[in-house]
This record gives C-alpha cells, structure tokens and sequence, in this order.
C-alpha cells in the first residue's frame, strides 16, 4: 500500500517557463515521450503547427479548445510521477501563467541557444523569483547556430543574479554539435547515437581524461572540450543542492529538444534535484504536504468547454492528505460540504476519473460556479492559502450590450468571467455601464467572443478615460467607509463587492493615495 510519506517522495509538480518560441511545446511533447504518454505527446505538436498556422487570436481560442486536456499532464518515469502545468503562450494571458505557477514546486527555464534571455523569460523568472522557486535551465536549440556558451551562462548568472552551474557541457555547436559531455556523471552523450525515440545512455567515462573520449570524438574536438570543462570547473561553483532548492542557484543543460537530445538528462535532472511538493503557506500556518487531513486550493476555472453545458472546472492543487474519490471537503469560501464524486485526474492520455490523488496532484472539479480562484477545500480546517494574486488590471474599457433588453444577461456573464478569473470586472457606483478590465489587450477579443457565443449576448467594447484600477482597504472600517462616501464618482466595487477606486489618471490615484494616508491602494488582491 503507498503511504501519504512515498507518494509525496515520489512526486515531481513543474511548469515550463520561455519565451515564445524558444521550444516549450517541443521540449513537452519529448517530456511526455519519455513518459510514455505518446498520444498527448501528437496533440502537444498538433497544437504547436496550428498553432503556427493561425492569428494571435485563433490560436487563443484554439488553445481553450484542447487546453483543459492539456493543461496538466501528468506522467511517470523510472518511479518518479511527473505533473507538467501547461502554462498559455500569449503574454497577454500571463496572469494565468502567473497563478499557474502558485501550484508548482518548481520551474524548467527553456532558453534558445541563439538569443539568451528573452523578455518574456525575464517576466516569468520575476515570478519565480517571488516565491524563491527552484529552477533548472535547458538551454535549446544547440543545433543551430548558437551564442558561445560561457556567454550564455554569464548572462543567466548578471541578468537574473542567479549562481550558475552548467550540469551539461556542449560540444561543437550548429552543424558541428556533435553532443554533451555530463558533468554530474561523468559520461559522454552523442548527437548521432540519440536519434532514435528515447535517447541513448551516453558512455560512462572515468573523467574528462579518460582516453575513451579520444577514441569516440575527433581530437580538437576533445582538445577545446577538456579545456572549456577545465575553465567551468574552475569558474563556477560546484552544484549545491540546497542553494538550488533556495532559488539562488540554477543548474544549466544544454540541448536541442527537437533531436531529443538533452531531453533525458533534463527529467532525471528534474527526478533528482527538483523538490517534492513543498509545504504550502496559508494565514498562520504552513501546510505540511503529509499532513492526515486532505487539503487543496483551486489556481484555475476554465468554463463552458462544452456550450451546451454550462459546466466548469476548478483546477485543484492538493497540498496535504491523501485524496479519494467521494471525500467530502469544506469549501472555505461558502463554509459549505462539497462531496467530490466526480473529480477528473489529467493523465496524459486523456480526462479520466480520479479515484485517488496525493498532495501535488492537481485534480479538476467539475462545478456550476460555486467554486472560484483561491479558494481552499480541507477536510474542516478554516484554511485560507496565501500568495494566489489578482492582478490589476492595465487595460480598461466600458462594456454594453447589442440589445439594450439583454443587460440583465450581460451581468451574469461578467460575473462567472470574473469567478473564472478571465477578467476583472467593476460596477462603478454611479453610472449603468460595467468596465472590464484586464492585463493585455487581445484579451477583449476573446472576451466579446465568449459572452457571445457562451451567453448569446453580442456586446460592444469602447474605450474609457479611466487610467487604472486600485482595490481600497482600510484597518478602520470608518475611515473606509468615509472615503467611499466622498468619492463615489471614482469609486466602484468588484465582482465579489469589494471597493475599487477607478482613477482618472496617474495624478489622480496619487492624490487619493496622498490625502488618505491610512488607505492602502491595492494593485494586486490575493483572492479569498
Ligand atoms: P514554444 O513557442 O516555446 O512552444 O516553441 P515551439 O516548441 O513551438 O518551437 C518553436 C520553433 O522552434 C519550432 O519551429 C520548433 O520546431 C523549433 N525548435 C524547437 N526546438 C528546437 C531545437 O532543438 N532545434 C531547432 N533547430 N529547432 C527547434
């Protein structure tokens, strides 16, 4: 029988963190290869070439069509069990990619070979950075025409303050990438004998010395390779497990996804040094992952997959217990009993059932709407998780219906969009007209496509003049109150009616902020 203790050993939870491009849908679909989930591994490319093939914004609306199959995918390898967090590859969708990584205990950063640190790279690390995420680089592409390495791993270590240590050295680059000397073990792995589906072994070697080397690589070839090792191991330092698990040190592969090549190395590396389910902070307390009692927060809503039923999915992260089909857990939000009788457990193959999950797991609730972003199920305990983050949002525009009649109808759609979590929505106090807001502009496209073919609402987006959002709270309840009072022509509450202060510009927000010192402005909002 598994105990809570091995099933928590023996789980891995990670994103893939890039930049567009840099091979994340094709270092996932190797992922799954190894795994043995060869099915998914096909609709993970399908998904890539269409992908490719269509607007920013068709492929959006693509992505939702297969996402919910795809967004975790969980797999095994030499007795470790992988759950992979699909994040969304469009900026504008990055909140999801942020509250995606609160349910990870770890990231993979995939790199491409010829252009380092991208923006987008940059912004998730920011993230990870926030809550000291363990990190492990796989530098792609080593196929193609590449920057020199040691100036690639330099950047890594000025532009992210981050100590690096190469678990990997490449050989030769582009045409001439002949394959990887393994620095952690010692053995030789060749371009030419990882061609077939899974990769080779490589060859062990005694060291970098050992005249095996000379015999299985041509000699300037093995020349610059002792060389470059000798100046690695005497430039960085040695890799330290520890500093890894502290967020301060980043172990680097190099590769080439596309040739499966580094792709082996990278998931024992993840089995190896990656950590297990991490225990998870809540008010007050931190929740131990092999704690008795079952516990989870949802990160993730994706609805009405099926148009012609309005049904949801909660995506629960499971942070301690030992999770059944049927258990029946308080929901933290409502107080109320929820009994989980048809949870769904995304194995790489398909949705099926789950009848168990450990803490790690990552298990989808099917709901009509009762369950949103953050919130906590437990098995009693009044738990709140914290760091799940609401975002302000940088874009704003007034919404409105085609047909005046169906206002009604246009407010219950804003009001599950912003359960879901696809967009901030505000009443303003005075006025008739809902402003939505959101973090990237494509976002109003997709957006006024769902209220209209979800909600059967065709609606009309048009800009206002209002320059920012800010949640307003106050220890003093008075003073709030007074505050709202005074500025009722800024002020506006949120889907959960909360107070919204909506600020005309910059001058005007630190006006607010300036004349009311014991109001804090909120930009971000942790859900509850
Ligand atoms: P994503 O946007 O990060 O998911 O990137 P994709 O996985 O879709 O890859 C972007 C492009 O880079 C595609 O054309 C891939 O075929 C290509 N690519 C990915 N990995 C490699 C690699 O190791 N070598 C080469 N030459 N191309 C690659």
């Amino acid at each position: 029988m598994t105990t809570l203790s091995d099933a928590v050993a023996k789980r891995r939870t990670f994103a893939i963190i890039s930049h567009p491009d840099a091979g994340k849908t094709t270092l996932t679909e190797k992922l799954l290869l190894f795994g043995g989930a060869i099915q998914m591994a096909g609709a993970v490319k399908a998904r890539g070439e269409q992908r490719r093939a269509h607007s920013d914004w068709m492929k959006v609306e693509r992505e939702r069509g297969i996402s919910v199959a795809s967004s975790v995918m969980t797999y095994d390898y030499n007795g470790k069990t992988f759950n992979l967090l699909d994040t969304p590859g469009h900026e504008d969708f990055s909140e999801d990619t942020y509250r995606t990584l609160t349910a990870v205990d770890s990231a993979v950063m995939v790199i491409d070979a010829a252009k380092g640190i991208e923006a987008q790279t940059l912004k998730l690390f920011e993230v990870c950075r926030l809550r000291d995420m363990p990190i492990i680089t796989f530098v792609n592409k080593l196929d193609r025409e590449s920057r020199d390495p040691f100036e690639l791993i330099d950047e890594v270590e000025q532009r992210l303050a981050l100590d690096v240590t190469p678990a990997s050295w490449p050989i030769g680059m582009g045409r001439s990438f002949l394959g990887c000397y393994d620095l952690l073990h010692d053995r030789l792995l060749l371009v030419e004998r990882s061609r077939d589906k899974k990769g080779a072994e490589g060859e062990s070697c005694s060291g970098i010395d050992d005249p095996k080397l000379d015999e299985l690589l041509p000699a300037d070839a093995v020349a610059q390779l002792r060389e470059e090792v000798e100046m690695v191991r005497g430039l960085c330092p040695e890799f330290d497990r520890q500093a890894y698990l502290d967020g301060t040190m980043t172990p680097v592969y190099f590769g080439s996804a596309l040739n499966n090549f580094g792709v082996r190395e990278l998931l024992q590396g993840v089995a190896d040094m990656a950590p297990a389910p991490r225990p998870q902070p809540a008010v007050g307390r931190l929740v131990e992952p092999t704690e008795d009692k079952i516990s989870g927060f949802v990160f993730k809503i994706q609805a009405n997959m099926d148009p012609n039923h309005r049904d949801r999915i909660a995506f629960l992260r499971l942070c301690s217990g030992h999770f059944k089909r049927g258990s029946k857990l308080r929901h933290s939000r409502s107080g109320k009993t929820i009994n989980v009788h048809n949870p769904v457990l995304f194995l790489a193959r398909d949705r099926e059932l789950a009848e168990e999950a450990w803490p790690g797991d990552i298990i989808g609730i099917p709901n009509h709407g009762n369950l949103g972003i953050g919130d906590a199920l437990t098995e009693g305990e009044e738990l709140k998780f914290t760091g799940i983050p609401s975002f302000a949002p940088e874009y704003l525009q007034t919404v409105r219906p085609a047909d005046p009649l169906r206002a009604k109808h246009l407010g219950r759609a804003l009001q599950q969009l912003a359960e879901e979590g696809a967009a901030r929505v505000f009443k303003p106090t005075i006025g008739a007209d809902w402003i939505v807001g959101v973090v990237g502009p494509l976002q109003f496209d997709v957006l006024a496509d769902r209220i209209r073919t979800e909600y059967e609402v065709p609606v009309h987006f048009e800009p206002t003049s209002l320059h920012t959002a800010r949640w307003v709270e106050c220890d003093d309840a008075l003073k709030l109150k007074r505050f709202v009072d005074s500025n009722q022509g800024a002020m506006g509450t949120d889907h959960t009616g909360a107070p919204v202060f909506l600020a005309r510009n910059a001058w005007h927000l630190d006006r607010a902020a300036e004349d009311n010192p014991d109001l804090r402005f909120l930009k971000t909002k942790e859900q509850i």
